[in-house]
This record gives C-alpha cells, sequence and structure tokens, in this order.
C-alpha cells in the first residue's frame, strides 16, 4: 500500500509540548530554537556542551543550559520534565573536519546512546534524530554525474568512514529503541545544510560557508586568487536552513518510522558555488585546485520523491538566494571581527 499525506501527518503539535533541543548552541540548534519560540512554544530547554558566550544564537526566556551530553547523567538531567526531544547534537564539521577526526566523530555514539536511553526511561513522546547523508553507500557516489540517493541506498552499509558510520549506527539504535521500548523516534538525513549563524572558520565549515569566506578574504585582501578542494568538478545539493526547519518539523510531526530525506535537490558543482559566490562578492578570481584536500565523494544529491509524497515538503529557497544572505552574514562577520582587532 501507498501511504500519502493524509496518512502520514498526525497531528502532534511541537509547539504544546515540552521541548529539549540538543545542540542548540550550533547552527541548526540556533535556528530550531527560534522558530519554536516564534511559533508559539512555551516550553523550551535548550543545551550544548560550549559555554553559552559560545552559542551562534542564545535565546531569552527559556532554559539555556551547557551540559557534556556525551556523559549519561547530563542526558537524564536535559531530559528531565520534556516529552519532544530532537537530537542534533555531534561533535562534527565539514570533509575537512570529518576526514581528519574520525574517532572524535565516532564518539558521538556516546550522546545518541545516553539520550536514547535517557528519553526512554523518562517517557519521551517523540525524539528526533539529526543522521546525514554521510550514511549513504560510498559506491553510489563515486560519479559526479549522480543518480539522486533514495533511502534504501544506506545498504548494503559503506558510509563515510568514521562519522557516517556513526550516524549509520545511531539511527539503528533509533531503529531497535522504537521497536523493543517503544520510543516513538523520527529519523531525518540531512544533506548540506548552509546559512547565517553557522560555522564559516577554524576548521570545521562546510563549503559553502568556506567559499564565501575565502571568496570575501581576496576581496578585501586585494590579493585575488581562491584556493579550491579538489577538482571543482564534484556535485553537491545545498539547502537552505529556512527549508530545513520547515522540514525538521514536518518530519517531527509525522508518522514516518523510517530514516528520510532531507535535503535539496538542486544540483551544482562546487566550481558552479563558486561562480554563484563570486557573482553576488561581483569579483572574478584566480582558481587553483588542491588535488591533495579532503574533498569527500564525487558527486552526491538528495532523492526527494518520499518527502515530496508524504509531506509535501519540497525546497522553497534557491541556491542563489540563500548563497546572498550567507554571504552577506559572513561578510558582516569578518568585518565586525576587523573592528574589533582594530580596537
Ligand atoms: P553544529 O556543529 O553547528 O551543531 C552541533 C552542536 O552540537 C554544536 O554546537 C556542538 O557544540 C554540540 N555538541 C557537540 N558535542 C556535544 C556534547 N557532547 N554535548 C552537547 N552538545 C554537543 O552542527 P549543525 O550543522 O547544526 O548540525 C546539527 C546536526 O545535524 C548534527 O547532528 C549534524 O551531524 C547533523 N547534520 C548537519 C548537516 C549540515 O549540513 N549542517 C548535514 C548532515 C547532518
Amino acid at each position: 500500500m501507498t501511504l500519502t499525506q493524509k496518512d502520514i501527518v498526525k497531528p502532534m503539535k511541537i509547539e504544546k509540548q515540552r521541548i529539549l533541543v540538543c545542540g542548540a548552541g550550533g547552527f541548526i540548534g540556533g535556528h530550531l530554537v527560534k522558530n519554536l519560540l516564534a511559533c508559539g512554544a512555551a516550553e523550551i530547554r535548550a543545551v550544548d556542551i560550549k559555554p553559552l558566550d559560545d552559542w551562534y544564537q542564545v535565546h531569552p526566556g527559556i532554559e539555556n543550559l551547557t551540559f557534556d551530553l556525551k556523559d549519561k547523567q547530563n542526558c537524564y538531567r536535559a531530559v528531565e520534565g520534556t516529552s519532544a526531544v530532537f537530537q542534533l547534537a555531534a561533535d562534527m564539521g565539514g570533509m575537512g573536519f570529518i576526514e581528519n577526526n574520525r574517532a572524535l566523530c565516532m564518539l558521538s555514539v556516546l550522546i545518541n546512546t545516553h539520550m536514547l536511553m535517557a528519553a526512554s526511561d523518562v517517557g519521551v513522546q517523540r525524539f528526533l534524530y539529526a543522521s546525514s547523508a554521510c550514511v549513504y553507500n560510498g559506491e553510489k557516489q563515486v560519479s559526479a554525474d549522480v543518480v539522486p540517493l533514495k533511502e534504501e541506498d544506506a545498504y548494503p552499509a559503506l558510509p563515510e568512514d568514521g562519522y557516517g558510520w556513526e550516524k549509520l549506527f545511531s539511527e539503528r539504535m533509533c531503529r531497535h529503541f522504537e521497536e523493543d521500548f517503544r520510543l516513538q523516534c523520527r529519523v531525518a538525513r540531512f544533506h548540506n545544510v548552509y546559512g547565517p549563524h553557522g560555522t564559516w572558520d577554524g576548521g570545521r565549515e562546510k563549503a559553502p560557508a568556506a567559499i564565501c569566506r575565502k571568496v570575501l578574504e581576496a576581496k578585501l585582501s586585494g590579493n585575488h586568487q581562491i584556493e579550491i578542494w579538489g577538482d571543482g568538478h564534484q556535485t553537491r545539493s545545498f539547502m537552505y536552513i529556512d527549508d530545513c526547519i520547515r522540514g525538521v518539523k514536518s518530519i517531527f510531526e509525522s508518522d514516518i518510522h523510517e530514516p528520510i530525506n532531507l535535503g535539496s535537490s538542486e544540483l551544482v558543482t562546487i566550481n558552479q558555488l563558486v561562480d554563484l559566490v563570486e557573482e553576488i562578492a561581483d569579483i572574478k578570481l584566480e582558481r587553483t585546485y588542491n588535488l591533495h584536500a579532503p574533498r569527500g565523494v564525487n558527486g552526491r544529491n538528495s532523492d526527494n520523491t518520499k518527502i515530496r509524497q508524504y509531506l509535501g515538503w519540497e525546497p522553497s529557497i534557491r541556491l542563489r538566494d540563500g548563497m546572498a544572505k550567507t554571504y552577506a552574514w559572513i561578510e558582516k562577520q569578518m568585518l565586525m571581527r576587523s573592528e574589533q582587532w582594530v580596537a
């Protein structure tokens, strides 16, 4: 039987829940809390390992707590009294980080294990887990000329080493916690998300933010060159943060028990992404290609058939528009930082 949108969407209003957002000091978590507050959620607890000063967004009027969620007791403290959990906390970053920190990435399994145990023990009603397109079998991503990845392409398992294995294992834990302990789990497989209020320097940034920063550095310094990781022909899709938040909430409220793609299907090469940022910045740079830098798979795109069919979700923000907003925000951060240096 084919499920329809009507079968899948259950009226579980998130805003009525007592909500825990793990990883709220990070990029997606910060935007999620902002959106939930704007939609009228009254009871939100936001948790991150970072001190509050380092959060991308701190929203007043809610509980903002600093906890290391690898620690089991902290997970029990975090879930106490909550009914809805968004588990976004992970030690992660772009390709440069995940290819060089495989063990650290795998240690996020402690967060996921302890959060699932705590949520299940205290009777949380629903648990959303932020998985990743890095769970997909690498052999299906060897060509830049991609066939979009369907949910079933995660098996047979050959995910991204380290980070992807941890995500796939934790997805699997969600499935078994639901089967054996009746914890209602939802799993969103995010494909590259970008936008303001995220990591843009320091080694954990992803391609869209890194390219904006590099173009800005070239523009501000007058040295009109840019280094691109790989040969620039790798293909990817990028989802703007507002589309991501809308999708996360729909998946949370739905009755979809299997992992589901949440990503854009607007495919671009890294060279095209650089073209786009150059256009926004009104500059042309001389490109060099670093073939030894981490570059990830050759091609990846999201097959959105399921999410379109089940939830009617489609990305609404074109890459050009989302990148213009991201570029403007990073420019502001860079200018603020240089003013601090001068002062
Ligand atoms: P992010 O790094 O900005 O946010 C993750 C947050 O988790 C960080 O603020 C970090 O401090 C926190 N954290 C790490 N270890 C912790 C711990 N032990 N205890 C408490 N908090 C801890 O990343 P993001 O882009 O907001 O990603 C959110 C989630 O989505 C992550 O699980 C990530 O793996 C997943 N994801 C993101 C993308 C993307 O493109 N941004 C793609 C696929 C999957």
